[in-house]
């Protein structure tokens, strides 16, 4: 049961998995059916409940409102007004009025006449807008307008005026952009309460954005962009990326994407709140005529440092692009005619800094300089052979050992970014872009990356919103039910009642019982090992994945009696079977054997050492109306993620039944994977397996000492398996219990 994550529903994978730019939230497309499956716009007008909003400061904007003017011209209605009406996940429709609405101020709902279909129906009025463009008389800030083709809804947040922007609208749109028009562009929304559109609007940055815009409209901030400035723009989740000012008109700026693929244009407001803060007027990124045209200062060579560097990979690259060259070349011809002082000496490089300084903002900055720019950035990647060097800088601060974020978030810290392409790509710190996690795979291995595999996803399916902090702080009761045990912190959330977890001793380690049980579970010289130093990348000569796989074919595991069936290769079979890039998609019945202490292969890197290496996913223990304590998901899990083990206290099966006399048994589970499993090769063929008291199953109890797997709930449909996972100890009497998602899991979905 989801309680305090609501706010997140309405938004679909490919809004959150895809650039806002993209996916405007609330847009419309008339013409497009391809795209009716972004569009968001919420129907529900009693969603106010469900929506955190900082009610004062919403209080003060309608305090400020003056919509006595728009609320002048639509509080009647007339049958037969028509009017458009924009609705969630539909093209946009005309309808006309079907009934006169004298007080509409009153009224939320009306009654449309559809006259394609003459059928009539009920709308909210939010959804309705006056087909009639706007009359030329002074419309307010905040008020709700569609901007007909462009297929947008957005607020006016400024009105026309002759000094501040050449007697023109400001409309902020829904999909973060800006754009100045005549009033004869867009349409008038019939509800023009601002609060209530603002309450409907699901993407929770979205709302931010406008609150934190309408908030300091009144607030006059000078802004010192310039065209050619690099400033850092969010356009996915919390990333920023780079961006170049490539025009400004008033209080907008057009803005270009670094992208090799699609170098998107758009226009922002220059206070818009997905600009990087701290660089909204920064230094370092701000182009200034500099005193003496003769020294390139260390500003300039900051501002140019991207092309710079550009221009040296390619002239190192001796296969650099032909026709790349000659426009090089050319240009370079262009700039020494126009630098006669400069010593023929001079690099290129330089050359091409003083030129772009003493020229800024003329016409041959804008005209050559500008293309050029853009072409530079439109070129491919240069192909270079990846290696510790390409990852080294990015990850510099980087460690993977505390997990403070969504897991799959980690990758933007250390440079890496999204290709917002089918398929969704990675795009590497060294700008190669890879399409499939086996490439991934490959390029940690060569450049040594600390990233592991398990933070990368495929499909657009797992989204990267909502945030893990995204629910109220005052439910929650602890901030780390492992105190600091884990890699992870587990908070505690209770917004039922006062109840707390029950007290139990923290421990990330089976805890055997007594000297006897820690002798045998700590006796490993039937362990085998392997001696790969490939990561484990080839399976065939990996004796860990050959073991699980032969064990699996000695007990006749269902799925890979299906794939001998069908006669696949051994090499397919060993690459299906355990751990697949860090995810296990399937049960096997006869357990995973990772590789162990003894191995020669990496402790981090290794593809199959996975439960070993603990928590790296963020749950959340929350008290459920019905089912008592429970585990959630904070973000998106894939399907195969390992979540953790079940730890307890290891006992005999005697000395469980004794504890089950005087407490309560239901933390208790039976380590019977002995009973259904065979022995080894050796042993097939060879006596009956014996039935004395040495082979009763142990007993893991996580009544005492614990860790969060004794939360986990029974479900009829279970969205996770318990797989049994050998590591340093390959006796059947001693599997570890891991438990792993058999489903894709949303963000605030329960686990069990
Ligand atoms: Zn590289
Ligand atoms: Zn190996
Ligand atoms: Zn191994
Ligand atoms: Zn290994």
């Amino acid at each position: 049961m989801v309680t305090s994550l609501k706010n997140t529903k309405g938004i679909t994978d490919d809004l959150s998995s895809s650039s806002v730019f993209d996916t405007p939230c609330s847009s419309v497309s008339s013409t497009s059916p391809d795209k009716q499956d972004v569009v968001i716009v919420l129907d529900d007008d009693n969603a106010e409940n469900d929506i955190k909003i900082d009610k004062h400061s919403i209080t003060d904007i309608i305090e400020k409102y003056d919509n006595l003017i728009v609320n002048s011209l639509i509080e009647k209605l007339e049958i037969n007004t028509e009017l458009i009406i924009v609705k969630p996940n539909l093209p946009i429709r005309i309808c006309a009025t079907a009934k006169a609405y004298s007080n509409l101020q009153d009224t939320h709902i009306i009654m449309v006449l559809n006259p394609r279909l003459s059928t009539s129906e009920c709308v909210t009025k939010r959804q309705a807008y006056i087909h009639e463009p706007c009359p030329s008389f002074d419309v307010p800030i905040r008020t709700r307008v569609f901007h007909r083709s462009l297929s947008l809804l957005g607020f006016v947040f400024e009105m026309p005026c002759p000094i501040k922007n050449q007697n023109r609208y400001l409309v902020l749109y829904d999909n973060f952009t800006a754009n100045y028009h005549s009033h004869l562009e867009f349409h008038l929304c019939l509800c023009q309460d601002f609060r209530r559109h603002l309450l409907n609007i699901d993407y929770k940055e979205l709302r931010a954005h406008y609150q934190d815009a309408f908030q300091n409209s009144n607030k006059i901030k000078q802004s010192n962009y310039m065209i050619g400035n690099i400033i850092r723009v969010r356009k996915f989740g919390n990333q920023y990326h780079n961006v170049r000012i490539i025009d400004i008109d008033c209080s907008i700026i057009k803005i270009c994407f670094f992208e090799r693929k699609s170098k998107k244009e758009i226009w922002i407001h220059t206070n818009s709140s997905i600009i990087e803060p701290s660089q909204q007027i920064s230094q370092s990124t701000k182009l200034s005529i500099p005193l003496s045209p003769q020294t390139p200062t260390e500003e300039l060579n900051n501002s140019y440092s991207d092309l710079s560097r550009l221009r040296k990979r390619k002239d190192q690259n001796s296969n650099a692009n032909k026709g790349a060259k000659k426009l090089r070349d050319r240009s370079n011809t262009k700039q020494l005619s126009m630098q006669h002082q400069q010593s023929s000496s001079t690099s290129n490089e330089q050359l091409s800094i003083t030129t772009c300084r003493t020229n800024i903002l003329t016409p041959y900055y804008t005209n050559i300089l500008l293309p050029k720019f853009r072409m530079l950035n439109a070129l491919p990647s240069i192909s270079h052979k990846c290696s510790r060097q390409c990852v080294l800088s990015a990850e510099e601060h980087f460690s993977p050992r505390k997990i403070q974020t969504n897991p799959f978030l980690l990758p933007f810290e250390c440079n890496w970014s999204i290709v917002d392409s089918k398929p969704r790509g990675y795009r590497t710190p060294c700008c190669q872009i890879l399409y499939s996690l086996d490439d991934i795979e490959q390029y940690l291995y060569r450049t040594q990356s600390k990233l592991s595999i398990k933070f990368f996803i495929d499909g657009v399916l797992t989204r990267f919103q909502p945030s893990i902090d995204d629910y109220d702080k005052k439910f929650l009761i602890l901030n780390d039910l492992s105190n600091g045990h884990e890699n992870v912190k587990i908070p505690v959330y209770n917004d039922i009642d006062n109840d707390r977890p029950d007290n139990f001793n923290y421990i990330t380690k089976i805890r055997p019982i007594d000297n006897r049980i820690a002798a045998a579970l700590n006796d490993n010289n039937a362990t085998s090992c392997c001696d790969c130093i490939d990561n484990c990348n080839d399976r065939m000569k990996c004796a860990c994945f050959r073991k699980t796989l032969s064990q699996a074919q000695i007990n006749h595991d269902p799925l890979v009696m299906e794939k001998e069936k069908n006669r696949y290769t051994l090499a397919y079979m060993l690459k299906t079977t355990g751990y697949q890039r860090k995810r296990l998609l399937n049960p096997i019945s006869s357990g995973v054997y990772e590789c162990n202490s003894k191995c020669s292969c990496h402790r981090e890197h290794c593809s199959n050492r996975l439960v070993q290496q603990g928590l790296f996913v963020h749950l959340q223990l929350f008290k459920d109306k019905v089912k008592g304590w429970g585990l959630r998901a904070l973000h998106d899990l894939p399907r195969g993620t390992f979540l953790c083990q079940y730890i307890g206290e290891l006992l005999t099966s005697d000395q469980g039944h004794e504890r089950a006399q005087s407490m309560d048994d239901k933390y208790q589970t039976s380590l019977d994977l002995v009973k259904q499993v065979h022995y080894e090769i050796n042993n097939e063929g060879g006596d009956d397996i014996d039935d004395d008291d040495d082979d009763e199953p142990y007993v893991v109890d996580g009544s005492l000492f614990s860790n969060l797997g004794k939360y986990f709930n029974h479900a009829c449909e279970p969205n996770m398996f318990i797989q049994n996972v050998f590591i340093e100890s390959h006796d059947l009497h001693f599997p570890n219990l891991a438990l792993f998602t058999r489903t894709h899991v949303k963000a605030g979905q329960g686990i069990n």
